[in-house]
């Protein structure tokens, strides 16, 4: 593939675009121009993407694409938009949102959607700016891509460009513009947007699109009736319960989690003020802004049911069977525990299927007991009992604990356990499945300081250890070392 520019400044990256949204109607989105960003610069960019796109990776230092994709050109085939959707927020019908700063420029043959967040205003920016920050960009890039190399379903992100232009938040900040990806970014609010508003038929539309390309099995089948729209439901809360189970299991914190920031691909979006947990603490809330506590850590499973519950009132008008909608709700409600206590066993080293144990739960609940009574560091918890299986030494686990009386009392139990099933627990799987690096928010805020000075080199380091995160990368010790205390004041909100 060559990349080239037209006369009329348009950049030709020789890919292939579709743009199935665009052909749903005008209902459903309003036709915008991304806006330049003035002498834009690379902040981060992910070689490992654009090589799974098919762009060249030397595409990605080139001037032509930097500026594309900063708004200041257009790319060939594109036909960029800014879709409208609803949603509640805080558990509060908030009627129209929208994209406010987010372009969707189209699909690329590889069936993933492009978006640029933070490219100026659309009709559905109400008061804001249509911006974002750097800050905030460069969490989400890393954090996508970081989701991503945990295997947790997640929108990814190819690259941050900034620029010096001035952007007013509490203080004046600059502008960065994430260039992000993922096969669909229909959320539940888009459900909601023409559910409220009586637009049946395009609901139907919205919802048949959604079928056809992302779940075909839901037509056809005889699971809800041949109801494909109670199948849709039931298929969407079960990889909502995927997402939370792998959530909970790596100690990820959304934020806010509200019915327009949920992704009817089950997948990772809108990262804002998320918080993977430093100290176990299951009452943790990360979101400076949720007063209330919301959106908890330990409330997210809850509230992933009661966002799932508007999407099912939602699509009531086309399930047209209120029985049939809550039986489709079921599905969450029983895949959650299940997918739960899969992970956590995985995280212990412990068999799945048929060679889980009744009491397996009991013995996942007492070490989250443990770990909270002591506020153990999640993270380099599990990591050193992977260690200490893998060497039949658990005493750096044991440093972990004050008093560690309890968990001498545990890991006699799991010892236990583990000699019930021959003795083995599988430290492969173990290594495999806790992460030694995850984005803190101390290593983003450090990463943000550098990159303020122009400095990416904290942005790129991060990136290195985040898409692996399973591997040991003795270079970047630092990054898989506790918090340091002013961690603890970092305050994440939702401005960005
Ligand atoms: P969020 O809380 O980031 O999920 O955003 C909620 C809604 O506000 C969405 O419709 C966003 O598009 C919109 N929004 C957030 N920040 C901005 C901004 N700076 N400019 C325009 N719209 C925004
Ligand atoms: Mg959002």
């Amino acid at each position: 593939m060559t990349m080239t520019t037209d006369h009329q400044g348009e950049l030709d990256l020789g890919l292939r675009w579709r743009n199935s949204f665009s052909q749903l109607g005008e209902d459903f989105y309003t036709r915008v121009t991304p806006r330049p960003l003035r002498a834009p610069y690379w902040v981060g960019r992910s070689r490992s993407l654009a090589r799974e796109l098919g762009l060249e990776p030397h595409w990605l230092a080139s001037q032509e694409l930097l500026e594309a994709l900063s708004g200041n050109r257009r790319i060939a085939g594109t036909e960029p938009l800014a879709s409208v959707y609803s949603g509640h927020q805080f558990g509060v019908w908030a009627g129209q949102l929208g994209d406010g700063r987010a372009i969707l420029l189209g699909e690329t043959g590889a069936g993933m959607e492009l978006q640029l967040k933070g490219a100026g205003l659309t009709p559905y920016s109400r008061m804001a700016d249509g911006r974002a920050v750097l800050r905030s960009s460069i969490r989400e890039f890393l954090c996508s891509e970081a989701m991503h190399g945990l295997g947790i379903a997640s929108t990814r992100a190819l690259c941050v460009t900034g620029s010096d232009d001035p952007v007013y938040r509490e203080t004046e900040e600059t502008a960065a513009v994430l260039t992000r990806l993922a096969p669909s970014f229909v959320r539940f609010g888009h459900f909601e947007h023409f559910s409220y508003a009586g637009q049946h038929q395009q609901l139907k539309t919205l919802a048949d699109y959604v079928i056809d390309r992302h779940y075909p099995d839901c037509r056809g089948g005889d699971h809800y009736a041949g109801n494909a729209y109670a199948a849709l439901l039931a298929a969407v809360g079960d990889r909502t319960a995927d997402m939370l189970a792998h959530w909970q299991a790596v100690g990820f914190c959304h934020g806010v989690m509200n019915t327009d920031n949920m992704s009817i691909l089950g997948l990772t979006i809108d990262y804002g003020p998320f918080q993977f947990l430093d100290a176990y603490q299951p009452g943790h809330v990360c979101n400076h802004s949720d007063n209330q506590g919301r959106y908890a850590f330990d409330r997210q499973p809850q509230v992933a049911l009661w966002n799932l519950f508007r999407l099912a009132q939602s699509l009531l008008p086309l399930i047209d069977d209120q029985e049939l909608a809550l039986k489709a709700l079921e599905p969450f409600k029983t895949a959650f525990p299940v997918k739960f206590d899969d992970r956590m066993r995985a995280k212990l080293g412990l068999p799945g299927g048929t060679a889980a144990q009744e009491d397996d739960r009991s013995l996942i609940d007492s070490l989250l007991h443990l770990l909270a009574q002591a506020r153990v560091d999640y993270t380099i918890f599990w990591r050193r009992l992977s260690h200490g299986v893998a060497d039949g030494n658990p005493e750096r686990v044991r440093e972990l604990f004050v008093d560690p009386a309890g968990f001498d009392a545990w890991w006699q139990r799991y010892t236990t356990r583990a000699c019930a099933m021959s003795g083995k627990l599988d430290a492969k799987l173990m290594l495999q499945t806790n992460p030694k690096f995850v984005l803190r928010n101390h290593l983003a805020e450090l990463a943000i300081r550098q990159a303020r000075t122009r400095d990416f080199a904290g942005v790129e380091n991060l990136l290195t250890v985040l898409e692996t995160p399973f591997d040991e990368h003795p270079e970047f010790e630092e990054f898989a070392a506790f918090p340091p205390d002013w961690a603890h004041s970092i305050e994440i909100s939702c401005s960005s």
